[in-house]
């Protein structure tokens, strides 16, 4: 779908692409196919699609047509050949390393991951026998050195939840290539707006839906967007791709279907089997959310500089984790590799510290105490007793959540009524 990037703008694309009026009713507005099954043609038509000879809707665990426009619009969003959604962030991650990993192999991930995301990695995969090495992606000669003939993949956040760090998809990308493994880049904190890490060289995009691209706050969502550029057979390392698949009469899904095989596998075998499945109503939720998408990007980015800058000079304030901030030490990579914006996720350091923290998320208002991001609306939330709770302290320090920082993730609302709540909140917690 890179092609359509050339062809239609990203604000044309976010509105029409996947989309087309309803060929039954002429429905502009994408409907909801409530509907858990799919009557066939016929016998014939029936064998055909559960032999993948032919793509069509079978049964919504695998697909149904209104999240397929949503994977197509993601698709062409993030310049993939396409996407597979999937019930939530997490389960996104889960699909992505799915095929790739096999037990006695590991992932080699940014130790600056949201919370969340650290725990399954060093964890919950520990139970499939896979394995995470987190390591610091600005040393890059460590992070070669993780490398090691079990490595499947190499695993980071664009821009880093909670941390306001921002990675050098380029550079991280070459290293994965010469290695020959594939990158999977979170990139839920910058939206395909910000950042479109497949143009960069990434593999795999995975997404938390339930953030940015849906907006408001209402439904959970994962997405992996395949780049379709991996050659799976080239090592003989990723055999559920390159091998004859049992479960589909020795079907290969690499040589059979090219630049689609992750695709396709991951909704013929992955969503099958391990039933992680987006609804048609979430897929309509999101889908609304991304037709402003590059709106409301724009307001989220354009607050969180004018509110970063503010909290810069605050006495309260001992430091503002924001790459959007001159002062930052991350500012030249993020106008390099981040032009539009470094987000509108970040961190703030208290000089009251913990005390302080905890009080100023008492006095916000405005400011909604909950655990998530990514909303239309202003949030907060202290990491280190919430989110990061389960890590260690180091990986805590390491992930940007000791506990003297609190998350603020920057909303679309009237910038002075944000400032004039975070003023009083402030003023409140250091009294
Ligand atoms: C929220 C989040 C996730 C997990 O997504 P869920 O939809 O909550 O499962 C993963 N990565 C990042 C960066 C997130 O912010």
């Amino acid at each position: 779908m890179s092609d359509a990037l050339d062809r239609y703008g990203f604000e044309t694309l976010q509105v029409h692409a996947g989309a087309r009026p309803d060929a039954a009713t002429g429905a502009r507005q994408t409907p909801i196919y409530q509907s858990t099954a799919y009557v066939f043609r016929d016998s014939e038509h029936a064998a055909a699609l559960f032999d993948l000879k032919e793509i069509g809707f079978i049964y919504s665990r695998l697909t149904n047509p209104t999240v397929a426009v949503l994977q197509e619009r993601i698709a062409t969003l993030e310049g993939g050949v396409g996407a597979v959604c999937c019930s939530s962030g997490h389960a996104a991650q889960l699909l992505a390393l799915f095929p790739l990993m096999s037990p006695g192999t590991n992932v080699v991930a940014s130790n600056r991951l949201y919370g969340g995301t650290v725990t399954q990695f060093n964890n919950t995969i520990r139970r499939f026998n896979w394995s995470s090495k987190l390591v610091d992606f600005d040393d890059h000669d460590a992070l070669r050195a993780a490398i090691d003939e079990n490595t499947r993949a190499i695993f980071c956040e664009s821009i880093s939840n909670p941390g306001g760090y921002v990675t050098d998809i380029p550079a991280i990308a070459k290293i994965a290539d010469v290695a020959g493994l594939p990158l999977i880049v979170d990139n839920t904190a910058a939206t395909p707006y910000l950042c479109q890490p497949i143009l960069m060289g990434a593999t795999l995009v995975v997404h938390s839906t339930t953030k940015y691209l849906t907006g408001n706050g209402t439904v959970m969502g994962g997405a992996v967007v395949d780049s379709g550029a991996f050659d799976w057979s080239a090592s003989g390392m990723y055999t559920a791709l390159s091998e004859p698949e049992a479960a589909y009469h020795g079907l290969k899904f690499h040589e059979t279907f090219g630049p689609f095989a992750f695709t396709l596998h991951a909704t013929a075998i992955a969503l099958r089997d391990l039933g992680t499945t987006m609804n048609p109503q979430a897929a309509h939720y999101t889908l609304m959310g991304i037709e402003t998408l590059s709106l409301r990007m724009e307001r989220h980015v354009q607050n969180a500089i004018a509110i970063a800058k503010w909290l810069e000079r605050r006495s309260e304030v001992e430091e503002v984790t924001f790459a959007g901030l001159a002062s930052s030490p991350y500012h030249a990579r993020q106008k390099s590799v981040y032009p539009r914006g470094a987000g509108a996720l970040f961190t703030i350091r208290l000089a009251g510290g913990y005390d302080a923290c905890v009080a100023m998320v008492d006095k916000l208002e405005l400011f909604s105490h909950v655990a998530n991001l990514g909303d239309a609306r202003s949030l907060v939330i202290h990491p280190a007793s919430t989110t990061h709770r389960q890590l260690t302290d180091e990986q805590k320090t390491a992930s940007g959540a000791s506990p003297d920082v609190l998350r603020l993730s920057i909303g679309i609302e009237t910038v002075d009524d944000l400032i004039a709540d975070l003023a009083q909140a402030l003023e409140a917690a250091h009294a």
